[in-house]
């Protein structure tokens, strides 16, 4: 393999060497002019670790409440306590989204200054009770940080109580960039990186794995992508329960700071240097909500081996003006993985496969 970029060349002697990528290696990733050469790059790698087979998951999302005690300036979600736009789910109206038989369901909502900490607690009790098979992916580590406050308890308590009432896995949201820059432009009342990173520490020790998201596309710098992607490799090597890593494109929205989707090249470009970048979070994400599903079916020769899920009913990202579709069926992602000419294999919320679709 040639690359016309002579930073390319020196990392894909180190990628093949074996040697990791350090800080001007994700930067040069990020920057470089020839996006097909990373891309071939980051590809190898991934069908080194995972052949052709790309995975995903029969979910449903649940976002339970928009209303927010905070006002992160990039969030078109959100409203604010008493505001007509807040809405809030009743529990028979989450357990009623429940149903259909999914493998996983993903909830994460706003910081609800009113709802107390058993409703939460509940919430998981009363889901596990009702769908015993489904696992739950629940709460960023934002939200566990609030339910400390609500409860007046350490997190370590918090997650031990979560993880007793139902919880099998945590999303990785509220990660955005881990700079502190960028969070004291942006959202500077939200959990600093430390802290975001602490809570995903004590919930892995506690047996309790995670994601971890990059919110890009706004006023982050390749340095400052490049860092984030350090950031959670060092995490993760004390930990390693970091199951994926999930780019997320902000959306154009209301918020004033993007005026157009990201560039499918950028999308592309971020994907294609976390493969290479991570050599130790398996997988990497092309999460079609987001990015739209053409830049996710490209991904997925980019380096990205996952596609999330069905989804059921998304609603973060479509309150930002995501131009996506608000689900999409089995048949549908799998015919997406199928267009990348890839191997769609149906996995669970752990990543465990449960069903492998013919090729
Ligand atoms: S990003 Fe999360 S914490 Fe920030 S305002 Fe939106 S819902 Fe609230």
């Amino acid at each position: 393999m040639t690359n016309r970029d002579v930073h390319l060349e020196r990392i894909e002697e180190k990628v093949r060497a074996g040697h990791r990528l350090d800080l001007q290696d994700g930067i040069a990733c990020l920057t470089t002019p020839d996006l097909f050469g990373l891309g071939r790059l980051a590809s190898a790698e991934k069908e080194r670790r995972y052949g052709r087979r790309v995975t995903y998951v029969f979910n449903r999302q649940i976002n339970p409440t928009n209303v927010c005690v905070l006002t992160c300036s990039f969030c078109d979600f959100a409203a604010r306590p008493n505001s007509p736009k807040g809405y809030e789910m009743s529990m028979d109206e989450i357990l009623d989204a429940c149903k259909g038989g999914f493998r996983e369901v993903h909830i994460v909502g706003g910081l609800h200054p009113k709802w107390p900490y058993e409703f939460y607690l509940d919430m998981l009790r009363a889901i596990r009770r009702a769908y015993p098979q489904m696992q739950i992916k629940a709460w960023t580590a934002v939200e566990v940080d609030f339910f400390g406050k609500l409860a007046r308890k350490d997190v370590r308590e918090v997650l031990a109580d979560l993880k007793e009432a139902g919880l099998d896995a945590m999303p990785g949201g509220g990660a955005e960039v881990l700079s502190q820059r960028v969070r004291k432009a942006l959202f500077p009342t939200k959990i600093g990186a430390e802290r975001w990173l602490l809570i995903h520490r004590l919930a892995h020790e506690m047996g309790i794995r995670s994601n971890v998201t990059l919110l890009y596309g706004h006023i982050e710098t390749a340095e400052e992508v490049a860092d984030h992607m350090l950031q959670v490799r060092a995490a993760q090597d004390i930990t390693g329960g970091f199951m994926s890593f999930i780019p997320l494109s902000l959306q154009a929205g209301d918020t004033g700071l993007a005026d157009r989707p990201t560039p499918a090249g950028l999308d592309l470009r971020i994907v294609a240097t976390s493969r290479l970048m991570l050599d130790n979070v398996p997988h990497i994400k092309a999460y079609w909500v987001m990015t739209g599903i053409p830049p996710a079916t490209l991904s997925l020769n980019f380096g990205a081996d996952d596609v999330d899920g069905t989804i059921g009913k998304e609603t973060i990202a479509h309150m930002a003006g995501a131009t996506s579709p608000v689900e999409l069926l089995r048949g549908q992602l799998e015919e997406m993985i199928h267009d990348a000419g890839m191997t769609p294999v149906e996995r669970d919320a752990l990543y465990n496969d449960v069903e492998v679709a013919a090729a």
